[in-house]
Formats: C-alpha cells, sequence, structure tokens
C-alpha cells in the first residue's frame, strides 16, 4: 500500500466513526496544490545532476501551509502528500494555526559533498522561493536535513525576493533566529505525553521499564537521553546500518560516543547485534519508532511484545499494524500527536521571529509542555467517548477542529 493510501484509509476511518459530512470527506482526499521542481546542481566533478523537488501544499484552513523538507532516496510525491496530510492533521491535533504541507528532494544526502549538499539546497530553494513565505507556507527540518540548511533556504530566499523573511522557515540555528528548544522537541513532545500514558498503562515502578529505541538521530537519540534520565532502561537501540542489544541496558554516553566517531551504533562493541526488524520484536515495554514509515506491518505486528508504542516518526506503522496492535491491547501514541512537539516549537519560533521577541528555552518548554498534555488530554477523552485508538481519537479531534473552520455554503 502507498503512503497515501495509508493516510485515506485513516481518514475515513475517523469520518465513518463521527458521520462527517461527506463533503468534507471530499475536500480533505485531495491537496491543495503539488509542486514539481527541477532542482540542478553543479556537482564537485563539473557535471550538473538535476534532482526532482516537490513541495505539496496540503490544507491551509487553520493556517499557513507547515511541514518539514526531507532529503531521502525514496522520495516520490505519494510519499510527499501523505506526510503532508499527516502535517495537516499534527497541526490540528496540536491547536496551533497552522496548515499542513511537506516537501524534499529524491537524493541519497549520504553520497554528496558538504559543498554539493548546500549547492542544492540553494538550488532548492530559489525554486521554492515563489511558493514559501511567512504567511504563506512555512517548511522546515525532517529527515537528513536540520538548521544549516534551513539557515541556506533563508539566505537564498532573502536573494530572490529582495527582502528578508526570516519567519519563512522554521528550525534554524538559534543564531539564526531559531527557538531555543527546537533541536529537542519532537523528542521532548513525545516524552510528556509518554510520562502520562506510563502513568495511565504501567503499574509499575518506571525504572523497571525497557525501551527499544528504532532509528538514532535527532529524534531517537533525545528520546533515549530523556527516558535514561527518568530511570528507563534503553535495552536496543539502531540506525539505518542496524541494531545493537544488551538486556542489561545499553551504554548512552557510549553508543553517542561511537555513532559520532565511526557513523553507526553497530560499531558499538560487547553487545549483541540485530536487525532494524528484530528490534522491533524484542521483549521491551515500550518501543519508539524514531526513523521511516512502513516499519511495523501485518507480517511483524503479532510479533511486537511492547504494551506502548511512541510514534516519533511519521507513518511507521500501517493500517493492517494498526488493527492488528489494538486487537492486541497495545497503546499506540500515533505519529500526529507523539511527534508534534517538533512542528509545535516550530510555530513558537515563527511567533519569536513575527514578534522580534525571543523566550528563554523555560518558557519554550513550558508552552511545549502545556500544548502537548492538553492534546494529549482531549485525544485521551475521545479514544474513551468513542471506544476507538489513540489514532482514530486524533484524528476525530483533528477533523473536528479543520471542518469546523470550511464553509460549504462558500463553494
Ligand atoms: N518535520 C517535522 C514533522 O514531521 C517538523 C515539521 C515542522 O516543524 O514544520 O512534524
Amino acid at each position: 500500500m502507498n503512503p497515501f493510501e495509508h493516510a485515506m484509509l485513516q481518514l475515513n476511518k475517523a469520518a465513518d466513526l463521527i458521520k462527517l459530512d461527506y463533503n468534507f470527506i471530499r475536500l480533505l482526499e485531495k491537496p491543495d496544490r503539488t509542486i514539481q521542481l527541477k532542482v540542478p546542481v553543479k556537482m564537485d566533478n563539473g557535471s550538473i545532476k538535476v534532482f526532482d523537488g516537490y513541495r505539496v501544499q496540503y490544507d491551509n484552513t487553520l493556517g499557513p501551509y507547515k511541514g518539514g523538507l526531507r532529503y531521502y532516496q525514496s522520495v516520490d510525491l505519494d510519499e510527499v502528500k501523505a506526510l503532508a496530510f499527516w502535517m495537516t492533521i499534527k497541526t490540528a491535533v496540536v491547536d496551533i494555526p497552522m496548515g499542513g504541507g511537506k516537501g524534499g528532494i529524491k537524493v541519497n544526502p549520504k553520497e554528496l559533498s558538504f559543498g554539493e549538499l548546500e549547492r542544492m539546497t540553494r538550488s532548492f530553494a530559489r525554486a521554492l522561493a515563489p511558493f514559501i513565505g511567512s504567511n504563506v507556507d512555512v517548511p522546515a527540518p525532517d529527515v537528513y536535513t536540520n538548521g544549516e540548511i534551513m539557515a541556506w533556504i533563508v539566505d537564498e530566499n532573502t536573494k530572490v525576493k529582495g527582502e528578508e523573511d526570516l519567519g519563512v522557515v522554521t528550525g534554524k540555528p538559534i543564531e539564526k533566529g531559531g527557538s531555543k528548544g527546537r533541536d529537542r522537541a519532537t523528542a521532548m513532545g513525545g516524552f510528556y505525553l509518554l510520562q502520562e500514558l506510563i502513568e495511565k498503562v504501567f503499574n509499575q515502578d518506571v525504572k523497571t521499564l525497557r525501551v527499544a529505541i528504532q532509528g538514532f538521530g535527532n529524534a531517537g537519540s533525545v528520546m533515549a537521553d530523556l527516558l535514561t534520565e527518568l530511570g528507563l532502561k534503553i535495552v536496543a537501540v539502531s540506525d539505518s546500518k542496524g541494531g545493537v542489544y544488551s538486556t542489561e541496558g545499553l551504554n548512552l554516553a557510549e553508543l553517542k560516543k561511537v555513532k559520532a566517531e565511526k557513523g553507526s551504533v553497530t560499531e558499538m562493541n560487547d553487545v549483541q547485534k540485530i536487525s532494524n526488524e528484530e528490534l522491533l520484536e524484542v521483549d521491551v515495554d515500550i518501543l519508539v519508532p524514531a526513523a521511516l514509515e512502513n516499519q511495523i506491518t501485518e507480517e511483524n505486528a503479532a510479533n511486537i511484545k511492547a504494551r506502548v508504542i511512541v510514534e516519533l516518526a511519521n507513518g511507521p506503522t500501517n493500517p493492517g499494524a494498526d488493527e492488528i496492535l489494538n486487537k492486541m491491547g497495545v497503546y499506540v501514541l500515533p505519529d500526529v500527536l507523539a511527534n508534534a512537539g517538533g512542528v509545535t516549537v516550530s510555530y513558537f519560533e515563527w511567533q519569536q521571529n513575527q514578534e522580534n521577541d525571543y523566550w528563554s528555552e523555560e518558557v519554550v518548554l513550558s508552552r511545549l509542555r502545556e500544548k502537548m498534555l492538553a492534546a494529549f488530554e482531549d485525544v485521551w477523552g475521545k479514544s474513551q467517548e468513542y471506544g476507538v485508538s489513540l489514532r482514530t481519537a486524533a484524528f476525530v479531534s483533528a477533523l473536528k477542529r479543520i471542518t469546523q473552520r470550511i464553509d460549504l455554503s462558500q463553494l
């Protein structure tokens, strides 16, 4: 199943539950605009390579289109459309005045030199410039993009437009108009929610809980730190090259050092090596998919031991697997809620840029916590009220917020 079909199944499930007017479903089944962009880059050897870039502006009922840009070899229109749709739901779940969008380039960024990465980004930014702006569409980092890349986009956008628009992207470095706390926000948001869920689900000391984390990028590694500080034991971690496992718990400081020096957690000594697939089935209480889409499927869902899954990645669980997990009584904190801390602090960054007034890290984190907990309470309440999963409940909450603002009689 392609990711967009996956997203549409989720939409229809929630819409059916609340008997949403069919006209709204028709409206939400298509993005407002899909933009395909040519991204020519001068490579280090002097040749020109032309990459495929995309931006999907899905829905702006609640505010400017908002969502990341990813650099990855599997990027295509269906994937970006699905991710843009999920952003539409996500911003509505956490109740921020932003819509949904997503973009990216089909490229393996690991094959680019630093200079090629910068030239590709600047070329992409020039192609994107007519379509983005702080009141129109606001990109941000996503898979294999970061603050430095965002700063190049601002710079190039300024050159094209002749004036600086700081809020044109978020996730910028702090010295270039970024927000304190943005780099840790995705994991922090998920962490606040998980603490609430732990209280509801586990009747035991948190120090006895074991965790596996798939993906050791920004979201996964920060989550590992936060959970370790709380006393939980991280027993398995993986990155794109594979994973490591230790029933005793992994030494995180060592793991980070190995990853930084040798490029992968799999270079760690004295631990059991496991594959990314095996990591999902390890005997743990909490599983954190923090990598890519479509990891938990009909094939492996029944083998999952965790009672709680925290989706820091977007789209890690496909709809078939969702049904299985539901029947097994597994609590899935869905992506559109679990990883919404990132876009929430992106919105705070955008606000700070608009007002030219910058907040302390404590203020950012306390406002983030407030937003996440309010969303959790709302979604938890709806899941109890309708007797459905947290995912369907999150979709219900978002659909209500969005459709309330659409006046069908104006169409
Ligand atoms: N890429 C992140 C996401 O999937 C953040 C998007 C943003 O900050 O706009 O939620």
